[in-house]
């Protein structure tokens, strides 16, 4: 058991827990003076205080982080391996104290948390492999007596900025290969639910990896500018909202360093009349109102393409009240509460403002929301939606479902393809054909047939087109490994008197 698990798993009777960064292998209290509030969204209470980094404990972090770059990149692959497996065991033996964590902090049921966990445990599995993902490539004898190779090496310092809604997953796909590949990591965790990268950095401390090489600063934009302000931090991975991922990724670039930033989504599901409806509609609840719409590959809209939309609307309405809704910790809820009460007020509000544009309410999650101080919805049905309506062109990340109705496959392609967000996307049909042509046509970056949330697994990587995604390469997977490394070519030739001669023309290879 670590100093935040007690935390989590003591009765904790009200108090506030002070939360710090994690600098050079131990908590650093914060000096700035500013800090933020930490809630527990299904009892409404303030359970934590979140130390805000000032620009010189970020600097901190860095020069901790540049110090144990040092010895890192020199540490050979095997033993990294050999670290690697250590934190892939501790992390999956204590997933429950996680899981908890995230319950407490975020609200997604303990199930969905455990999820959570098991998918961010994959990308960890994945960097065990990292001999392999960063081998080169060698070409004997290019030209007479010189052989040619390639190499890849860590950047050095590295960042990474996470979302509230994955505050364990996200961070894996970002630490993991970072770390794997040689480079030390500064993390800047939502401010929301902070504690699940403090309890990652004592088991990372525990698995033996050494102080430095992983550390939190936890704050807002103060702490977000000076990562990317710092001329020692080559490079910044952020996943987060549309808006602050195009921010941090033309900030970051105009200042010299490699950026992926991974912004929203508005994920559309294609029903097609064929499509087996049950399987659909379970699909549909699952995706649209799992960890209660807050995920950034959630499905939020459904087109329905003609009689597919009666008979979808008909089959989720016999589901939605059978899902259980309530504190994430209680075994039998299925849905838990939203992050804030600010974000809970902002996705209901577009219940009304869905009505006033036209759309009908089917079901209304103010009125089936569970009583008591918690941020709590309930599912939320919008039929008749159109595109010109707010509820379909905003991202509400909310237990908010919108159907729109069209009569082609034609006009349905072309609604998501003329989206601004190109994250995730999903056809549902019987037609292998008509799939095929849609995962051809169709302008997203993961494509889903016949299964809602299609997250790669982690030896693909993850990542949407358009505006979910500003820069080049993906997250995860051999994209990030790519990421994360920069490519060397060697050209060598040992000395051979007989092959030795002053030549001023270009090198030749014939
Ligand atoms: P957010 O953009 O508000 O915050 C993300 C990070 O940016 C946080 O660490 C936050 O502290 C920081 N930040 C917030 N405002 C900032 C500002 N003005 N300047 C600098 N930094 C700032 O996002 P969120 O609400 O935490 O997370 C939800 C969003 O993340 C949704 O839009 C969701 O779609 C998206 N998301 C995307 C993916 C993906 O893979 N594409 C995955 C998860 C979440």
């Amino acid at each position: 058991m670590t100093e935040v698990a007690d935390q989590f798993t003591e009765e904790r009777s009200g108090e506030v827990t002070r939360i710090a960064h994690w600098i050079d292998g131990q908590r650093v209290e914060g000096t700035s003076g500013r800090s933020g509030p930490v809630y527990n969204p299904a009892t409404g209470e303030q359970s934590g205080e979140v130390d805000f980094a000032s620009v010189e404990e970020i600097d901190a972090a860095v020069q901790a982080a540049k110090r144990a770059f040092t010895s890192w990149r020199t540490i050979s692959l095997s033993r990294r391996t050999e670290l690697f497996f250590r934190i892939r065991e501790l992390v999956h033996d204590h997933s429950e104290d996680l899981a908890r964590i995230l319950t407490l902090e975020h609200g997604k049921v303990l199930s969905d948390a455990k999820g959570e966990v098991a998918r961010g445990l994959e990308v960890i599995e994945f960097c065990c492999g990292i001999p392999e993902l960063t081998k080169g490539g060698y070409s004997e004898q290019a030209s007479t007596g010189i052989d040619v190779y390639s190499i890849r090496q860590p950047l050095g310092v590295v960042g990474g900025i996470t979302p509230f809604n994955f505050p364990a997953m996200v961070p894996m796909w970002m630490w993991a290969p970072a770390i794997a590949c040689g480079n030390t990591f500064i993390l800047k965790p939502s401010e929301k639910d902070p504690s699940a990268s403090m309890y990652t950095a004592e088991l990372l401390k525990e698995a033996g990896l050494p102080d430095g090489v992983f550390n939190v600063v936890h704050g807002d934009k103060v702490a977000v500018d000076a990562v990317l302000e710092h001329p020692e931090i080559a490079a910044v991975s952020f996943v987060g909202s549309t808006p602050i991922a195009r921010y941090v990724y033309e900030t970051g670039t105009k200042k010299g360093k490699r950026v992926q930033a991974l912004g929203g989504a508005k994920n559309h599901m294609i029903v097609l009349p064929d499509a087996d409806i049950d399987m659909a509609a379970d699909a549909a609840v699952s995706a649209g109102y799992g960890s209660a719409g807050e995920r950034c590959m959630a499905v939020s809209m459904l087109v329905c393409v003609g009689h597919a939309a009666d008979d979808l609307v008909g089959a989720i309405q016999e589901r939605l009240p059978k899902v259980k809704v309530g504190n994430g910790l209680e075994p039998d809820s299925e849905m838990g509460p939203l992050v804030t009460r600010e974000h809970r007020d902002k996705v209901a509000s577009y219940i009304d403002r869905g009505a006033e544009e036209g759309a009908k309410v089917v079901a209304d999650g103010r009125e089936t929301a569970p009583d008591g101080n918690g941020f709590f919805l309930g599912v939320t049905l919008l039929d008749e939606v159109t595109p010109e309506m707010d509820v379909y062109k905003d991202e509400i990340f909310g237990p908010v479902l919108g159907i729109t109705r069209v009569d082609t496959y034609e006009e349905a392609v072309r609604l998501v393809n003329e989206n601004p967000y190109g994250n995730g996307v999903a056809i549902f049909t019987r037609d292998g054909g008509v799939a095929r042509q849609f995962q051809f046509e169709v302008n997203a970056g993961m494509v889903g047939v016949n299964v809602p949330i299609p997250v790669p697994v982690a030896y693909y990587s993850f990542g949407g087109w358009k505006s979910s995604l500003f820069g080049d390469l993906h997250i995860y997977g051999p994209e990030g490994i790519q990421f994360y490394t920069q490519g060397k070519v060697v050209t060598s030739r040992w000395p051979d008197p007989a092959t030795s001669k002053v030549d001023l023309g270009f090198p030749q290879t014939r």
